[in-house]
């Protein structure tokens, strides 16, 4: 999750100081990349998949499953990887393993990016299980890498769950619930995790609802939360408002920032088609978001929502009070607000949240850019004056009133015509749903943009044929010309949308329809399969296929892959969500108390391994003889 800079971290009283230095040096920078490159032409389509691990410990004589804190040995471990470990491989296959915020995360890229053609898209399921291969033989016996959104006892306090246990409390993140220990040990992480708190004068606060099932108490006051006695000052605020009746309360960036995703990054031929792109998905990200919900559970409860988004917009909020409209604007001198040189202004969004405006320089993409966003304005009229275009200036000013969290005393003064530094210290902190990236200085590679919003799935069949198919889609949208534009508000609407428990069946999406950008509410399975007044997304991949030289292998796997998308987007399978929630409800130990004890969380892990593994079919889930095609890869 970005740069990894060496060196001592500001805290943040220091940091905040340099502010505005980052912000002016770091648009310079954007500006001389722009200057160079903004004419670039002809890149290939090529792109890329981030997929994000837990590695957790199953005992099966205890009968529990911990989070194991060992990144950083297996992440040294996996740097020795060579071609000897994949058979055929040569040294540019060979895929890269990266580290990610919790200590008990690894992150895996291809050591390759993939095409577009059929041939390439095959190869993608095979480099998948290629890494967590290669993973899981350099784990312990009883280690596992498991790519699931949430460690559904993340936090828990009547048992451990990380191994080796440790105290909560810690001087970073000061959470009730979740020790400093599960972050990971470089500096830039626990510095980011205190300088949000700090700049926000709080610790964080997530609020998600919880699933009130049949026997969980109305109203739901967490009994986990040290109500009556504030033996430390971090106790107080759970007492004083911060935790909410009826919801599973949560104080720390690990609780989001520890969650798993998978994240598409396409190179585009130029920096127009990055635009384009940048605009055609944004209307997607609430669909894919919803049809790959897999986090129903927190801090040891089940949630009433399926999908992580709000709480790791919430896990990472670093806007004070002022921003965030609850206090006046005279009280802009609270703790941790800002520097002499910025404003005092509300700011309507985390840092971690749906993207704020369209980018294309194009009619219909200004009138459904409806969001007022704010801007720096320093920055503005610095991009304004250079003669960058009023929409991308929009989005980098927009990008640009954030501050930066992590400055390095090393990393001051740069020369902004060769380091993107300070670039890439706010654009890598803006976690939105889609990123455009401009080419690094060097040119080695062109403009490209990020897909963000997919939840991580169980299965690398399940995580190639989202991943696949988001790439197919942005082959439609460049071939067939499509026009997907609509109010950005609305977009954000159906993030929020998609994340309700069951959406696929409880909710309905805005989306445009025919020529005029105007909506309409749709469901999933319209969406996905079409319907009198929208083609389908999934009919237009295999229109686009037909259009395609494929061998009939080829075609039956890219077929396989759409067909679980399909069956996803209208309830024949459950989306990974409905799966765990419907697995911890039928568990002969749960009480119909919304508790994810911890004999459930361990049957549930292991179920979850075994049919990953291919060793136990998941009817509902997956495909029937999904079992026999894992074992046959
Ligand atoms: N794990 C984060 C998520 O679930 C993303 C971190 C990153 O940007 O790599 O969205
Ligand atoms: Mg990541």
């Amino acid at each position: 999750m970005g740069l990894l800079s060496l060196g001592t971290p500001l805290a943040w009283s220091d940091a905040r100081e340099l502010s505005e230095h980052v912000r002016i040096h770091g648009i310079e920078q954007f500006l001389a990349v722009w200057r160079r490159l903004r004419d670039r032409q002809g890149d290939a389509a090529l792109w890329g998949d981030e997929l994000e691990y837990m590695v957790v410990v199953l005992d099966p004589e205890q009968k529990t499953a911990r989070l194991s804190l060992r990144q950083g040995e297996i992440l040294q471990r996996l740097s020795q990887c060579c071609c000897s470990d994949v058979p055929g491989a040569c040294p540019a296959d060979m895929p890269t393993f990266h580290p990610e915020y919790g200590r008990y995360m690894i992150e895996s890229t291809p050591g390759r990016p993939f095409g577009v053609a059929g041939a390439e898209l095959l190869r993608v399921e095979r480099d998948m299980l290629v890494r967590r291969r290669l993973t899981r033989e350099r784990l312990r016996p009883h280690e596992v890498p498991m790519t699931i959104g949430s460690f559904p006892r993340l936090g828990v306090t009547d048992t451990a769950f990380t191994d080796p246990p440790h105290e909560a409390r810690g001087a970073a993140s000061h959470s009730l619930f979740l020790p400093d220990e599960i972050i990971n040990t470089h500096v830039r992480f626990p510095t980011l995790t205190a300088n949000i708190r700090q700049r926000r004068g709080s610790k964080v606060r997530i609020n998600v609802p919880i699933f009130h099932d049949t026997h969980t108490p109305k109203p739901f006051v967490d009994p986990t939360i040290p109500w009556d006695r504030h033996l430390f000052p971090e106790d107080i605020e759970a007492r004083e408002g911060a935790a909410w009746p009826d919801h599973i309360y949560m104080d720390a960036m690990g609780f989001g920032m520890g969650c798993c995703c998978m994240q598409v990054t396409f190179q585009a031929a130029s920096i127009d088609e990055a635009r384009k792109l940048h605009d055609q998905l944004m209307p997607l990200t609430p669909l894919f978001l919803a049809v790959t919900a897999s986090t129903p559970a927190y801090r040891g409860y089940l949630a009433d929502v399926d999908a992580r988004w709000n709480i790791i917009s919430a896990a990472v909020d670093d806007r004070t009070p002022v921003e965030r409209g609850e206090a006046p604007f005279e009280a802009a001198s609270t703790p941790g607000a800002h520097n002499s040189h910025t404003q005092a202004r509300r700011l309507r969004k985390s840092r971690y949240d749906s993207s704020d405006s369209y980018l294309q320089v194009y009619d219909e993409a200004r009138v459904c850019n409806d969001v007022a966003i704010e801007v720096n304005e320093y920055v503005q009229q610095h991009l304004r004056d250079a003669g960058v275009d009023e929409v991308l200036t929009a989005h980098m000013a927009h990008l640009f009133v954030r501050d930066p969290l992590v400055i390095f005393s090393e990393n001051i003064d740069l020369d902004d015509n060769t380091s993107v530094d300070h670039f890439e210290n706010l654009q890598s902190t803006n976690w939105q749903t889609m990123r455009f990236k401009p080419p690094p200085p060097s040119g080695s590679i062109g403009w490209r943009v990020e897909f963000r919003p997919m939840e991580i799935q169980l299965t690398d069949f399940e995580n190639a044929a989202f991943s696949v198919c988001i790439t197919l889609l942005t082959r439609v949208i460049l071939e067939f010309g499509v026009d997907w534009y609509m109010p950005v508000s609305l977009i954000d609407e159906n993030i929020q949308r998609a994340q309700q428990r069951d959406a696929i069946h409880t909710q309905r999406f805005h989306f445009r329809c025919g020529d005029a950008p105007t909506t309409r509410e749709y469901t999933l399975a319209e969406l996905f399969h079409g319907t009198s007044n929208f083609p389908g997304l999934l009919p237009l991949v295999h229109r686009y296929l037909e259009t395609q030289p494929l061998e009939a292998k080829q075609r039956a796997t890219l077929n396989e892959y759409l067909d679980l998308i399909g069956a996803r987007a209208d309830g024949r399978l459950m989306t990974n969500a409905a799966f765990i929630r419907q697995f911890v409800r039928g568990h002969p130990a749960y009480r119909y108390d919304s508790v994810v004890s911890e004999e459930i969380n361990y049957d549930l892990l292991s179920t979850l391994d075994a049919i990953e593994r291919g060793e136990k079919e998941a009817p509902g889930l997956l495909p029937a003889g999904y079992a026999a095609r894992r074992q046959g890869i």
